[in-house]
C-alpha cells in the first residue's frame, strides 16, 4: 500500500552533539531501515538525514501502550497504521548552524532532544532553540534522553531545569517527556506526544508545486558508461501542490554560466523521470517527507550538491531571483551560545552568512541603516519577498547566529 507509506509531515531532530537524536531516529525507525535497500533510496536517506517511520496504533490497548512503531501488537495481532512521518536529523558531523536552519525550512515541528545527564542548557540546545524561534516552528516535543543513565532525583532536577530553560521561549508549555532512546524506554510516550502537538498541516493540492531542493547527486557508479548512466537526482521537500513523473520543472537559481567575463545563473529545465517518496517509487508525490526526484540533467550537473538550495517547480512560477536585496532586520540581544555577547549593528562592508529557505549564501553588506540593510550576494537565490532569513555573523572561527532578517526587495 505505497499510498499509506509516503510521509505527511517533516519533524526536525534538533539539540546538542551526543545528546542522542541519532539514536532516537533509528530506534524509532529500526523496523524501516532494511527496507531503503536500493542504491537510490539508500543514498538520498542517509545524505539528507531523513529517516521515515509510520507510527501505528494498537486496538484495545490503553494509552500511551497502544502507540508503536511495530507492524505486530504485543497480542500478535496486526497494528493500525496511523502516519508517516519523516524525521530530519543533521549527519553527525554537521554542527554548523547553517545545516541545522537550511534544514528547519522544511520542518513541521521538531523534537528537542536533551540529554538528562548534563546541566540544561549546552550550547547547541539554545542556539537550536533559537532557531526554531526565529523560523517560527512552534510545535515542538522535548525529548529529555538518556534517563537510564540518572537516578531519579537527578532526572527531576534535570527535567526542572528544561521547563526553566524554554520559559519564555517558543517551546514553553511543550510536553516533556523522559525517555531512554538508547534503552527504546517510553517510545510510546513519545509517539503519543508528537501525534497530539505535532500535527499534519493542511496543504492545498491545487496550488503549484513548489519543491525545496536541499541536496543533489550523481548516484551513477565511476565508470558508468554513457548510455547506461541515471540521470541527475535531486533530494528535499515539497512545500506545496503535487509533482508527477514527466512534469516539466524549472530549477532556480539554475547554474552557473560565464561569459564575456561575467558569471550568470540561468534558470535549467528539465523532465521527472522518477519519483521517489517513503521509501517507494511512485508516480505522484504530495508535501511532507523526503522526496528523491530523478531528472533528465546531466549527473554532473547535480553532482555534490551543486543544486543544492534551489527551488524547482512548473517553468515561470517560481519566485525570483535575487543577486542583491534589502532586508528588515531584527537583531538578538547577544550571541546564543556559551560565550554570547552583545550584538552590535550590522555594519557596512561587513560579511554575513544567510540561510534564505534552504539556500545558504555569504554576502556583503552594501548599505546599513538601523532595522535594515541591503547586501550583495556571492551566490543568488530564489525566494519570494517575506522569506525568513536567519542572519550569522563571523564571530571568532564560526557563524554565530544574530539575527533574523525579512526579504523586502
Ligand atoms: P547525536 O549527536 O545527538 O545524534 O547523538 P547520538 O545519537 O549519536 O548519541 C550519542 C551517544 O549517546 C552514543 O554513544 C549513543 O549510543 C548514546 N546514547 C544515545 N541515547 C542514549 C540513551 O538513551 N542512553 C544511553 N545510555 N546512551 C545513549
Ligand atoms: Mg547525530
Amino acid at each position: 500500500m505505497a499510498g499509506n507509506r509516503q510521509p505527511e509531515v517533516n519533524i526536525g531532530l534538533v539539540g546538542h552533539v551526543d545528546h542522542g537524536k541519532t539514536t532516537l531516529v533509528q530506534a524509532l525507525s529500526g523496523s524501516w531501515t532494511d527496507q531503503h535497500s536500493e542504491e537510490m533510496k539508500r543514498g538520498i536517506s542517509i545524505r539528507l538525514g531523513y529517516a521515515d517511520t509510520t507510527f501505528r496504533y494498537c486496538d484495545g490497548l490503553d494509552e500511551p501502550e497502544c502507540y508503536t512503531v511495530e507492524e505486530e501488537c504485543p497480542d500478535g495481532s496486526p497494528s493500525e497504521p496511523l502516519r508517516t512521518v519523516s524525521f530530519v536529523d543533521a549527519p553527525g558531523h554537521e554542527t554548523l548552524m547553517a545545516t541545522m536552519l537550511s534544514g528547519a525550512s522544511l520542518m513541521d515541528g521538531a523534537v528537542l532532544v536533551v540529554s538528562a545527564n548534563e546541566p540544561v542548557p549546552q550550547p547547541q540546545t539554545e542556539e537550536h532553540l533559537m532557531a526554531l524561534d526565529i523560523i517560527g516552528i512552534d510545535n515542538i516535543v522535548i525529548a529529555q534522553n538518556k534517563v537510564d543513565l540518572v537516578d531519579a532525583d537527578t532526572a527531576r532536577d534535570n527535567y526542572q531545569q528544561i521547563q526553566e530553560f524554554v520559559e519564555g521561549t517558543v517551546a514553553e508549555g511543550a510536553p516533556i517527556v523522559p525517555i531512554s532512546a538508547g534503552q527504546e524506554v517510553n517510545l510510546d510516550l513519545l509517539i503519543q506526544a508528537i501525534e497530539e502537538e505535532i500535527p499534519t498541516p493542511e496543504r492545498d493540492p491545487e496550488t503549484n508545486p513548489r519543491m525545496h531542493v536541499a541536496r543533489s547527486f550523481d548516484i551513477n557508479k565511476p565508470g558508468t558508461t554513457a548510455d547506461q548512466l541515471t540521470g541527475g537526482v535531486l533530494g528535499g521537500s515539497l512545500v506545496q501542490g503535487e509533482l508527477e513523473v514527466d512534469d516539466e520543472i524549472e530549477i532556480r537559481p539554475g547554474r552557473e554560466v560565464e561569459e564575456g567575463g561575467r558569471t550568470e545563473y540561468v534558470p535549467i529545465e528539465t523532465t521527472i523521470r522518477s519519483l521517489q517518496a517513503g521509501g517507494e517509487t511512485v508516480d505522484t508525490v504530495t508535501p511532507g517527507g523526503l522526496l528523491g526526484v530523478g531528472t533528465g540533467l546531466d549527473p554532473s550537473l547535480t553532482k555534490g550538491d551543486a543544486l543544492a538550495g534551489r527551488m524547482a517547480g512548473p517553468p515561470g512560477t517560481l519566485p525570483p531571483t535575487w543577486e542583491q536585496f534589502t532586508m528588515d532586520v531584527d537583531l538578538l540581544d547577544r550571541v546564543v551560545g556559551s560565550d554570547g555577547g552583545e550584538v552590535d549593528e550590522i555594519s557596512t562592508g561587513e560579511p554575513l552568512m544567510m540561510t534564505v529557505g534552504t539556500a545558504t549564501t555569504v554576502g556583503s553588506v552594501t548599505s546599513a541603516r538601523s532595522g535594515e540593510c541591503e547586501v550583495r550576494l556571492k551566490r543568488p537565490v530564489a525566494a519570494d519577498p517575506g522569506t525568513k532569513i536567519a542572519i550569522n555573523r563571523r564571530i571568532g572561527a564560526r557563524w554565530r547566529l544574530i539575527g533574523l532578517g525579512t526579504l523586502t526587495d
